[in-house]
């Protein structure tokens, strides 16, 4: 085929394909364009956007206010680094204090490192208050997790996909099975006087939406307390209203230690993390010891301010809790062979298929994109459905028609 011959599309695919590292698999779809709940092909094909970005872009694409005052603040002033004070950081600081309740902040940049910073947190907190042996110190973690892709962070993972031939690993962790207070329980029995967090999604987002049972977060939140060990949510995508709560811990009524924020802290445009923590822990890291070049850089705190103002002002955790309630409804309805299951939380959902005349959950996707509808599939079977927050109940119903045409068509 001659180059002419090939649509954009095509050309673009090929340019990634050539000159870019092949550590990702995406849906062939070329995206030049973003509006709220809707993106663009560079052909121009209008597509619900049924990601958002494994759920960064909660307030929809391009949000008017985010991009305006992203755009303000660029001109006046975008890096200092910490090497000096500047007049946005502390405001976002005060700011998160008295949106989230925890008495400080520590900004990082993406969900990984917000991670990496709960860990040293931890770490630092179970040697300085804990008196736990630095070189005995250990952290819990769950089967199924996903956490980011640092080398100590993968080390928490069971994936081999995730972990596998990047050793040697980070010592000091221990996995139990996710959704299992026993495990925790044996766990803590054994080691807990060398533990110093257990950390957990409160829905694990990339093992497929897995929601543990009701009350397994406060079961472990107060296991952890009888043992004197933090208790860290991993908030990075079910944190920010995705899951029809601010925080989705508060479905079990806790408040963790350590909160780790990314992705839609953003609002869609800038990589924005955080952890959220008290004096008790967050002061034992003091100046020099841990830090980031871009972490709270003025055009983030910036934005990150107006990505949350945004979350309120449009009432964004009622209406995901409202538009999830009716997603799972309505879909629970399709009659299909190859639907297992629905299940989720807010809008952060999910459908489990089965291969019905060998068609897997990734043809499944490639026939909603040719619709207009992009999803993502997580572990071969699993499909993700988790729109922008701000999607009305009308556009919910048309886009719900996509996918029941898709499912009832084998
Ligand atoms: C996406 C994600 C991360 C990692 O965030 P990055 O910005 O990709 O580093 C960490 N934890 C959870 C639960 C996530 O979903």
């Amino acid at each position: 085929m001659k180059d002419t011959d090939k649509t954009k599309s095509q050309q673009l695919m090929e340019l990634e394909e050539h000159y870019g590292a092949h550590n990702y698999h995406p849906l062939p779809v070329v995206l030049s364009r973003g509006k709220d709940i809707y993106v663009w092909d560079v052909e121009g094909k209008q597509y619900f956007d049924f990601l958002s970005s494994y759920s960064a872009v909660n307030q929809g694409h391009c949000h008017p206010r985010i991009v305006k005052v992203l755009k303000d603040q660029a001109d006046r002033l975008c890096l200092t680094s910490r090497a000096f004070y500047n007049d946005a950081l502390c405001e976002y600081e005060k700011f998160m204090h008295e949106y989230f309740g925890y008495d400080r902040v520590l900004p990082m940049n993406t969900g990984a490192e917000g991670v990496e910073t709960a860990l040293k947190l931890a770490r630092r907190w179970g040697a300085v208050k804990k008196g736990i042996p630095n070189d005995r110190i250990k952290v819990i973690c769950c089967e199924g997790n996903f956490h980011g892709r640092t080398v100590t962070v993968i080390t928490m993972s069971n994936d081999p996909s995730s972990y596998a031939n990047y050793g040697p690993l980070t010592p000091g962790f221990i996995r139990i099975p996710y959704n299992d207070t026993e495990a925790l329980r044996c766990a803590l029995d054994e080691h807990g006087n060398e533990v110093c967090a257990f950390i957990a999604e409160p829905i694990q987002g990339e093992a497929g939406v897995f929601v543990p049972d009701d009350g397994y977060l406060k079961t472990c939140y107060d296991l952890c307390h009888q043992h004197n060990v933090l208790f860290i949510a991993d908030e990075v995508q079910t944190g920010i209203a995705r899951t029809g709560r601010m925080l989705c811990s508060e479905h079990d009524d806790i408040r963790p230690d350590i909160v780790v924020l990314g992705k839609a802290l953003g609002g869609g445009v800038l990589p924005v993390s955080a952890c959220l923590a008290d004096d008790e822990i967050m002061l034992n890291i003091r100046p020099g010891e841990h830090g980031s070049t871009f972490g709270g850089f003025p055009l983030a705190a910036r934005v990150a301010v107006e990505a949350l103002k945004v979350v309120r002002d449009e009432h964004l955790v009622e209406n995901a809790e409202r538009m999830g309630e009716i997603f799972r409804r309505e879909v629970r309805k399709i009659k299909s062979e190859a639907i297992l299951e629905v299940r989720g939380r807010g809008l952060l959902n999910a459908i489990v298929t089965r291969p019905v005349k060998g068609r897997t959950a990734w043809d499944i996707c490639l026939s909603m994109k040719d619709k207009g509808l992009l999803a993502k599939p997580t572990h071969d079977h699993i499909i993700r459905f988790a729109p922008p927050l701000t999607i009305t109940e009308e556009a919910l119903m048309q886009a719900i028609a996509i996918i029941r045409e898709t499912f009832e068509e084998q």
